[in-house]
């Protein structure tokens, strides 16, 4: 017979299965086990503190919100921890806690409603409540950690960091009205637009300040419109000091919807208000939106974030684990950081799913266990070879430092490696002579070119040789 905590924490899982990602649930939820319910608390196992840590600070809203759906007001959480050096898996050693009162307002994680009404369409906090009212309480939806002292800048960002930060200090008085910031999927446009309403709420805390998604907005004015109160809306958007609003993309073909944000835009620019807006594409590449919109997102800036250099990605991956407070090896930071090149996002899900793997398997983090999980998660998603990647291959096989590479040292075998990252690259990657060149040791296109031509001969007279470029060929590919 199933038992009354099994039933609780099963429904309690169905909500939260719609709640966050596919991930996400395989990795903290999947792992949990129901063990009791006494007095309307329902207790927990959890695999490790680790697991516990990462739970309260990420999930711990999404937590409360189901337990009380299922248990009532008066419903509570328990974690039961199992700890480290618990040898026997039957009885493990456990510890107690009760969840911690800290709130985590706007935790993107835990902001999306919950859904609890199944088969209703998902409820939108609606957010002019007060219509009429001047001075209006408008809650913000900021993530606290996208700040800009979480987003770590490199080349790649420079100009949209700047610019948002130039924004953030005198909001409505730059040139950059709107600020138009785009970049394909996961390299910080979401972060960087919660980074500019962070900064001007601590600047000028008096400000109202809304971060959108474009999906929101279009919900919230299909609703006012089936709601007639279309002004409303509209009024509530006026009154907005600095409007962020995130993938504009979505207006595309909501003839409506645009209109209306016309209106919107035109109100608050000539009130020198200011408007972030980010996008998937630049305004000119943007499809299915009126083209006045279009002009007036090319009355400011447009700038846009570009695929992190390796430094970068590595810079980003040590912020999070410093952030979270954990350690892990610095070969295996760079690992990550040498595999997944075009996307942070995925990165941090892979750094995230590895420190999980580790917690729940007990293993230490080697190179090894990331290398198998990079093969299991991201692999096939992310894994592009790049010129510094191959770099690094070829440094390994010959056990020599990628620096030596970059140097201008004649020495045969720094030669005969940096000929063979060339080769790979020019093999391996998209990447022209020149700029395959100006990776390997600041060299120009006749370079590689003559050294393709070298690795290609030493192939056919040479068998060590061979066996060499079958070796690193396999790793490459592995
Ligand atoms: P986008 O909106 O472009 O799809 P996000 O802003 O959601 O991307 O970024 C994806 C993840 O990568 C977020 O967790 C974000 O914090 C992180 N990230 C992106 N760029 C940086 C950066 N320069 N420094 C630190 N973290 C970053
Ligand atoms: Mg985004």
């Amino acid at each position: 017979m199933r038992e009354a905590y099994q039933e609780v924490w099963e429904n309690c899982l169905k909500i939260i299965k719609d709640n966050v990602n596919y991930q996400s649930y395989k990795t903290w939820f999947s792992p949990i086990k129901s063990i009791k319910l006494d007095n309307n608390v329902l207790t927990i196992q959890v695999p490790s503190q680790f697991f516990y840590e990462w739970l309260e600070e990420h999930y711990i809203t999404l937590l409360k919100k189901t337990i009380k759906h299922e248990l009532g007001p008066s419903g509570r959480l328990e974690y039961s921890i199992i700890m480290e050096n618990s040898n026997d898996p039957r009885a493990p050693y456990t510890i107690k806690v009760p969840t911690s009162n800290r709130s985590v307002l706007n935790n993107p994680s835990v902001s999306m409603p919950i859904d609890l009404n199944k088969g209703s369409s998902k409820e939108i906090p609606n957010p002019f409540v007060i219509p009429g009212l001047r001075k209006i309480q408008v809650h913000s939806q900021l993530n606290e950690s996208y700040s800009f002292e979480n987003f770590i800048e490199g080349d790649c960002n420079r100009l949209a960091r700047s610019a948002g930060y130039a924004v953030a200090t005198n909001p409505g008085k730059t040139a950059f009205n709107p600020i138009f910031i785009y970049s394909p999927n996961g390299l910080g446009k979401t972060h960087l637009a919660h980074a500019i309403g962070i900064q001007v709420k601590n600047n000028f805390p008096e400000k109202t300040v809304l971060y959108v998604t474009a999906e929101q907005f279009i919900q919230q004015f299909v609703d006012s419109v089936k709601n007639q109160n279309q002004n409303d809306f509209v009024h509530f958007y006026q009154m907005i000091d600095v409007l962020l609003i995130d993938d504009i993309q979505f207006l595309s073909g909501k003839e409506k919807t645009q209109d209306v944000f016309f209106h919107i835009f035109n109100h608050l620019h000539q009130n020198g208000n200011q408007l972030v807006i980010t996008s998937d594409k630049a305004p000119v590449e943007i499809k299915g939106i009126e083209p006045r919109l279009l002009s007036r997102f090319k009355w400011g800036l447009a700038a846009d974030l570009q695929v992190p250099d390796l430094e970068t990605r590595i810079a980003i991956l040590n912020k999070r684990l410093y952030k979270d407070g954990i350690e892990m090896p610095q070969d295996v930071i760079e690992y990550l950081a040498y595999s997944i090149t075009t996307n942070v996002r995925e990165l941090e899900g892979a750094l995230i799913s590895l420190m999980a793997q580790s917690s729940l398997n007990k293993k230490a983090i080697t190179i090894e266990l990331a290398r198998q999980m990079i093969d299991k998660f991201v692999k096939n998603t992310s894994k592009e070879i790049s010129i510094d990647f191959i770099q690094k291959i070829v440094c390994d096989f010959f056990n020599i430092h990628v620096d030596h590479l970059n140097s201008k040292t004649r020495k045969r075998e720094i030669v005969q490696a940096r000929q063979l990252a060339m080769f790979f690259s020019k093999k391996h990657t998209k990447s022209s002579l020149a700029t395959i060149g100006l990776h390997c040791g600041n060299k120009d296109h006749a370079t590689v070119l003559h050294a393709c031509r070298t690795v290609n001969n030493l192939i056919e007279t040479d068998k060590q040789f061979r066996n060499y470029v079958e070796e690193i060929e396999k790793k490459i590919k592995l």
